[in-house]
């Protein structure tokens, strides 16, 4: 079940402290792309997002889009906000994640996977050992597959919270 818990759980990429990641070693972000960044059908990268992600380098983050998403949707984001990505990541399985552990040469103990979904984000990150960070889904929309997760989401979160572990909404980090 803890496999499904978030180490830090927020309501947005905005309302994180990154100072606060930064402190405990964090080094390196990795960002999910759809209803963490932009709403899945959407081709239009938010301003707001390129300004956090300035922000997140001068403060010395390496920042890189993981996403499932293949490369045909990721290029267009990842040129915009001028960072690194990873697209077909195959999340939740660990593959991609640790070969891109291995490629930049980070510890689980410099990277930080942040997303908003337990069923691929936080599950692959817990797998590896990487701090995992929840973000509530920017819009309602979701794709099909991802449809058939929020419905196991549901359920899992439904037994976190049967054990008090986590509630939806009640922020943490
Ligand atoms: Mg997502």
């Amino acid at each position: 079940m803890e496999e499904y818990l978030p180490d830090i759980y927020q309501k947005s990429i905005y309302t994180i402290d990154y100072s606060k990641l930064l402190s405990r070693g964090i080094k390196c972000l990795l960002f999910d792309l759809d209803n963490t960044i932009v709403p899945p059908f959407s081709a239009e990268p938010p301003k707001k997002a390129k300004d956090l992600f300035i922000g997140l380098k001068q403060k010395g983050f390496k920042v890189i889009i993981f996403t499932n998403s293949p490369q045909i949707r990721l290029r267009g984001f990842k040129n915009y906000f001028g960072v690194d990505g990873v697209s077909s990541a195959h999340k939740p399985h660990t593959k991609k994640l640790k070969k891109l552990l291995q490629d930049y040469g980070y510890q689980v103990t410099e990277v930080a996977i942040i997303g908003d979904q337990l069923m691929t984000d936080i599950k692959v990150g817990n797998k590896v050992g990487i701090t995992t960070v929840l973000v509530n889904p920017v819009s309602d929309s979701d794709f099909i597959l991802t449809k058939i997760h929020r419905f196991k989401e549901r359920k899992k979160m439904k037994k976190l919270r049967d054990n008090d572990l986590f509630w939806r909404g009640r922020y943490y980090d």
